[in-house]
């Protein structure tokens, strides 16, 4: 039974642990002028991880997700796949990726004990992708994308960033694709953060746009699971994959809330617009320290807001998603 649950009844069987905050992309609602390295110290190194996360399995967390920035940059990737995967208790390993490294790096990991793959991928078209991006790489990622349903990964899901003028008359080819692939495709309602305000305004669009046309083509939601994230899933009798609607604005988004996130440099953050992070890194460095990080988990646990503020225009402290997370 997990201890992590807070005031709200709410409980966390599920983290999201970011690598580094370095990616080899842009895209243009994240880091569109690229990565800079702030020389702020390096980010959480094999050991310090698998205190971690044998700290968050002790308190009955099952599943890892392993995102950035962008996490394959981390030359230790496989090793770092293969050390959270052995922690007693950890039942999934998942990892969010731009997928370029994918066709080079994907057998490692699946033997290192990879469970699940989500890729992102904003255009089926190779221009568009090119110019969301900042990087003409779709067919290589699609290419990994077929590798990892041959090697059947328990779950592959490919996630796009929904944006107005850019990618939002897509729908159509991205039922087609999914017609005879059992992959889950999810649309994220793009969300505002401190450094994406312009692009904010220009590019937003609400994610029902999206549910109307699903309706309008017979697919249909499907009930969700009691554990289930927030995204919720349309499925269709003639297509083997499904799709996701992934809408932060929607008023019960955070009601659905099942995860906590740790930075690539150790802060437990709570929400990804917290106002706060709390520094568990101190207490990474040696096993003697277990029983403090625990109780130091648990404490803040108890301090999770209700939900975000971004309705308020409140982005908290996340500059762009590559800084937390997403
Ligand atoms: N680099 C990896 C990737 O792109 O998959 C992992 C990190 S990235 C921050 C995680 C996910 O967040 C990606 O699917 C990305 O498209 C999404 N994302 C980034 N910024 C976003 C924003 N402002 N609104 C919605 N989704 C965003
Ligand atoms: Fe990099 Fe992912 Fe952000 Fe794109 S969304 S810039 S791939 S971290």
């Amino acid at each position: 039974m997990s201890q992590l649950t807070d005031g709200f009844g709410r409980s966390f069987p599920y983290l999201r642990l970011s690598l580094t905050e370095a990616c080899n992309f842009r895209c243009s609602y994240c880091l569109p002028d690229g990565y800079h390295a702030d020389g702020r110290p390096r980010f959480l190194a094999v050991d310090e991880i698998a205190r971690l996360v044998r700290a968050f399995a002790t308190l009955g967390m099952h599943k890892i997700r392993l995102t950035g920035g962008e996490p394959s940059l981390r030359k230790d990737l496989t090793q770092i796949i293969a050390t959270v995967a052995r922690v007693p208790g950890i039942r999934k390993v998942a990892i969010t990726t731009n997928g370029t490294l994918l066709p080079r790096h994907l057998p490692d990991w699946h033997r290192a004990g990879l469970t699940a793959l989500n890729v992102s991928v904003d255009s089926l078209q190779r221009e568009r992708f090119h110019a969301i991006t900042g990087h003409d790489r779709l067919p290589e990622i699609l290419e990994g994308i077929g590798m990892a349903q041959a090697l059947g990964l328990q779950s592959v899901k490919l996630n796009a960033v929904l944006l107005r003028g850019r990618n939002d008359d897509e729908l159509p080819a991205w039922m087609e694709f999914l017609r005879e692939r059992a992959l889950s495709v999810r649309f994220i309602e793009l969300m505002r953060t401190g450094d994406n305000g312009d692009y904010f305004q220009r590019h937003h669009l609400r994610a029902d746009v999206l549910v109307e046309q699903l309706h309008a083509a017979g697919w249909s939601l499907r009930p969700r699971a009691a554990d289930a994230g927030p995204a919720r899933e349309y499925t269709h009798p003639g297509y083997r994959g499904s799709i996701g609607i992934i809408a932060p604005y929607s008023r019960d988004f955070c009601a659905g809330c099942n995860r906590l996130r740790v930075t690539a440099r150790g802060d437990l953050r709570l929400c990804l617009f917290g106002d706060f992070g709390v520094a568990l890194r101190p207490l990474l460095q040696s096993d003697a320290d277990h029983d403090a990080l625990l109780a130091r988990i648990t404490t803040q646990l108890g301090l999770k807001a209700a939900g975000h503020g971004l309705h308020q225009g409140r982005t908290g402290l996340t500059p762009h998603l590559a800084s937390i997370g997403g």
